[in-house]
């Protein structure tokens, strides 16, 4: 099998619905997400820095991918800060 791509894996995730926010406003996001194996926490501090605790947590992790998508899909609906 091929091997499984980013954006393959956070809709995975997401079906498994693995990803728990505990806080969602435009500035601010803070949750945790149900890894392969290991628990993670993301967040985003009100710089728009994303920010995860796995080992590719730059910004660029699978979890983040996911987190981010979810976030720009419900911003419109977020109430002004
Ligand atoms: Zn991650």
């Amino acid at each position: 099998m091929a091997r499984e791509t980013k954006e393959q894996k956070s809709v995975r995730l997401l079906m498994q619905q693995r990803v728990r926010f505990e806080v969602l406003t435009r500035g601010f996001v803070a949750g945790t997400v149900r890894g392969d194996g290991e628990d993670y926490e993301f967040r985003r501090d009100p710089r728009g820095r994303w920010d995860c605790t796995c080992p590719h947590g730059r910004g660029t992790c699978s979890h983040l991918l996911q987190v981010k998508d979810i976030y720009r899909a419900v911003l419109p609906a977020l109430p002004e800060e």
